[in-house]
């Protein structure tokens, strides 16, 4: 898509992820899969979000480069395409930083700190009341992350429609009061009133909410009870084996599937589905069915959907393979600046700060 002609993104989708580990079973159900899926009909943006894994592990800065080279490595064996999309390294792109500033005026402090994917984290992640002054400013800066390429749709999993929600205010909030579009227009006018941004939307994967190995909160790369795509048989055998099924029964016992953790992804790794129907007949029923045998079903179908993936990892193993990610951020992030930059124009030009023109030069 040719980006000087056209002005705001729509058929455009953005979504990234943060390098605070390497990415799991969830990302890939909750947006990875629909990314890899998109890339042919969309003009696809897919964000490293670096920035933000400073905003909880700031004294760990060897280690969020190494993530973000490993996240890019994941991307690449999960089917991402460097050719159809961009990959996008956030800390080098400006634009990002700049307007995160303006969108932090046009959102009151109470509403960010209200945002239920905040608190949930805050809980989870045990921040307590020690968080960076950085940390709940994340949410502000995904905006302008998001708005920077003027998406039409950005895929997630459950836990960010908050955060696109806010995205969502922001970006009628600007349009508003900049660009003079009536608070009363549907998403869909933003456009055709002169808005600078277009009103995104969320696109939830085919499972919002993966639950991690642990049974209970949602597969997270920093609560320790993920899957990773980069597992190998081994651990994924491992992974599953320890978990806890929600009960404690005998094969020849009646059980309930709906309370073992070991279903959902039955449900969602096995492609017969007929036969995961019959696995859970069989469950309740207590017609000899051991949680090892449903767990050995559940290891199968995920092995089956991680070799591939491990196949093309491979590929860029070793000091080599870094330097040819490297290679992939630095050109996709150079094709990024050109469509973020105009944005910043677009929205500078709105604001009145159009004192300019800036030209960014980026190598
Ligand atoms: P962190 O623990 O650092 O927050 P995370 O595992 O939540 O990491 P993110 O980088 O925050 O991963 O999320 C990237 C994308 O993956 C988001 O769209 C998020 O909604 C989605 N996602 C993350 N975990 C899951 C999950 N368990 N189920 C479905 N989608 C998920
Ligand atoms: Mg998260």
């Amino acid at each position: 898509m040719n980006d000087t002609t056209e002005h705001i993104g729509r058929n455009r989708v953005l979504t990234g992820d943060t390098p605070t580990g390497r990415l799991h079973l969830g990302h890939w159900v909750g947006s990875i899969e629909q990314r890899v899926a998109m890339q042919d009909d969309y003009d696809c943006f897919f964000l490293l979000a670096n920035m933000h894994a400073f905003t909880t592990r700031a004294d760990k800065p060897d280690d969020i480069r190494r993530d973000t080279i490993e996240i890019v490595k994941d991307w690449l064996a999960a089917g991402i395409d460097p050719a159809r999309s961009t990959i996008v390294l956030q800390t080098e792109v400006p634009a990002i930083a700049e307007l995160s500033w303006y969108f932090s005026m046009l959102i009151p402090f109470n509403r960010v700190m209200r945002n239920p994917t905040l608190k949930t984290e805050i809980e989870t992640k045990g921040l307590g009341d020690k968080y960076s002054f950085g940390f709940p400013m994340y949410a502000v800066g995904q905006c302008a992350d998001i708005l920077a390429f003027r998406p039409e749709y950005v895929p997630v999993g459950e836990d960010q429609v908050a955060h696109i929600e806010m995205c969502r205010e922001v970006a009628r909030r600007f349009d508003q009061i900049y660009c003079g579009v009536d608070p009363h227009a549907e998403d869909e006018q933003y456009e055709s009133q002169g808005g600078t941004f277009p009103i995104p939307k969320a696109l939830v994967g085919r499972v919002g909410r993966l639950l991690g190995t642990d049974g209970s909160n949602k597969m997270s790369k920093s609560l320790n009870n993920a899957i990773f795509l980069s597992d190998s048989p081994k651990q994924v055998k491992k992974k599953v084996n320890s978990m806890y099924p929600g009960q404690s029964r005998e094969p020849d016992q009646p059980g309930d599937p709906e309370i073992n953790p070991v279903f959902q992804y039955a449900d969602v790794f096995i492609k017969d589905k007929e036969f995961v129907a019959e696995l859970r007949e069989r469950y309740r029923a207590g017609d000899n069915l051991g949680d090892g045998h449903v767990k050995a079903h559940v290891i199968e179908a995920i092995n089956e959907l991680l070799e591939p993936m491990r196949r093309r990892r491979a590929e860029f193993e070793g000091p080599s393979g870094d330097d040819a990610v490297i290679e992939i951020i630095r050109d996709g992030t150079a094709r990024a600046n050109e469509t973020a930059e105009r944005t910043l124009h677009d929205a500078k030009q709105a604001m009145r700060l159009d004192f300019g023109e800036r030209t960014l030069r980026w190598k």
